[in-house]
């Protein structure tokens, strides 16, 4: 059964012609590695693997970065979901400190490609804030400032008199140059074009529908009978994993985002900087290159195949109602594309990366958990030295039976 995993018309693929369309596969062909999934993640690794010269496949069932891809906020922040001392119930503290240092790290990289490539994806640099509006929450938010202090994260802790925001704040983490932002349509397309001129063959509209593992190697057979030989298979298709293992990853939440028209001024958001609050379920807020809000939160459990319409309706009003409490400067805030999709969280709020512990040839690149994105990013990177033959230390946090009994 294929599930639906994004509903509603999502802002980036409205807003964005397309920049290119690449072939469906129409022979059958070999490579070293076979890349399942066209969404940020396979493009991250197409770019990672062509860039180390490795001979690589991709292959997407739909149309390139139009599954989560559309519809994620792309908040890139180094932090996780929950804070250090939450975590902790499921993972000893130097390893979310660890995922933070990875964080900054992936977050560099963005930066890096960017300088090297060009800025066509709106990407820009931002301070990021994590607040809370409640009295009983100020020592939570404090003591996260403080662990963060003690481990060298630059960070301020703002109180309800130094609060520069427009919106009721009784404390929050200012980090400086903590996250990032940018046009997740754009950036999925920038990094195939960069990776196909490197040799990355990209076929759109090509569906995995079988794996058969060889002796020495793999084959994928495609929706019209054409097969890719390669070495191993990377998946990289966001929720949707059933083809290739019954292993259950992460629990399902559906969030919602609504994006509004362009507005005329950011009043009461100084540096328009990247906002979470501290509340479950939370809330996050960011803006674009166009000058419009993005919204997003208000997450109610993920039911497989059912889509509540109403309950949809419900929460995109209540996001830009929030949206026009918190900034009652702006006043032109309406609400223009409204969208949700499945979001998965994990214990520990880390995604997976690596080999499956029964299979050599079957390995997994999944942005679950608090930042996806930038997961990926780490994945491209650690994954395409495992192939060539280093292991990183830093895999074993995301290693895939990191849960099991
Ligand atoms: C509303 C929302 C907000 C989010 N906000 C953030 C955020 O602020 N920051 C962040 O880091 N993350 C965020 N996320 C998570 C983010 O969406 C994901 O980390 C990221 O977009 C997932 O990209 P992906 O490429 O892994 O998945 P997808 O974009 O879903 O790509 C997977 C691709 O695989 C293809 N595919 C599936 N099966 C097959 C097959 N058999 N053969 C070939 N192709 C196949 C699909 O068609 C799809 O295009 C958010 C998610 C949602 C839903």
């Amino acid at each position: 059964m294929s599930l639906q995993y994004v509903q509603g018309a999502s802002l980036f693929t409205h807003i964005n012609e397309v920049p290119k369309q690449y072939a469906y596969l129409t022979q059958n062909i070999s490579t070293d590695v076979i890349i399942i999934g066209g969404g940020v993640t396979g493009s991250i690794l197409g770019y990672y693997f062509s860039r180390q010269n490795i001979d690589c496949v991709l292959l997407e069932k739909s149309r390139i970065a139009f599954g989560s891809t559309s519809i994620t906020t792309t908040l890139l922040q180094y932090e996780l979901d929950s804070s250090l001392r939450d975590l902790e119930q499921y993972t000893p503290l130097e390893n979310s400190l660890k995922a933070y240092k990875l964080g900054l790290k992936a977050l560099d990289e963005i930066d890096a490609f960017i300088n090297e490539q060009g800025n066509n994806c709106d990407y820009e640099k931002k301070d990021t804030l994590l607040y809370t509006s409640k009295k009983e929450e100020i020592a939570e938010v404090e003591e996260e400032y403080n662990l963060r202090k003690t481990h060298g994260f630059s960070a301020e802790f703002l109180t309800a008199s130094s609060n520069p925001f427009s919106f009721d704040l009784k404390a929050g983490l200012y980090a400086m140059d903590g996250g990032a932002q940018l046009d997740p349509y754009k950036y999925t397309h920038q990094l195939l074009d960069v990776s196909s001129q490197k040799g990355l063959q990209v076929f759109e509209n090509t569906e995995v529908v079988k794996v058969n593992y060889l002796d020495h190697g793999v084959e994928v057979e495609t929706t019209y009978g054409y097969k890719v030989k390669g070495k191993i298979i990377i998946v990289a298709t966001g929720y949707n994993t059933q083809l290739f293992t019954k292993r259950n990853f992460g629990v399902k939440t559906t969030t919602f985002n609504i994006a509004t028209k362009p507005v005329t001024s950011f009043g009461g958001w100084p540096g328009r900087v990247l906002i979470r609050d501290n509340s479950s379920t939370y809330h996050y807020f960011r803006t674009t290159a166009d000058n419009r809000i993005l919204a997003g939160g208000e997450d109610i459990s993920f039911v497989p195949g059912i889509f509540n319409e109403d309950a949809a309706l419900e929460k995109y009003e209540l996001l830009e109602a929030r949206i026009k409490t918190m900034f009652p400067l702006i006043k032109d805030i309406e609400a223009e594309y409204k969208y949700c999709g499945a979001f998965a969280s994990t214990q520990d709020n880390l995604g997976f990366l690596g080999k499956d512990p029964k299979n050599d040839k079957l390995w997994y690149c999944l942005g679950y958990g608090a930042n996806g994105i930038l997961f990926a990013i780490l994945g491209g990177m650690m994954l395409s030295k495992l192939y060539l033959g280093t292991f990183d230390e830093n895999l074993k946090l995301f290693k895939l039976d990191r849960f099991d009994g």
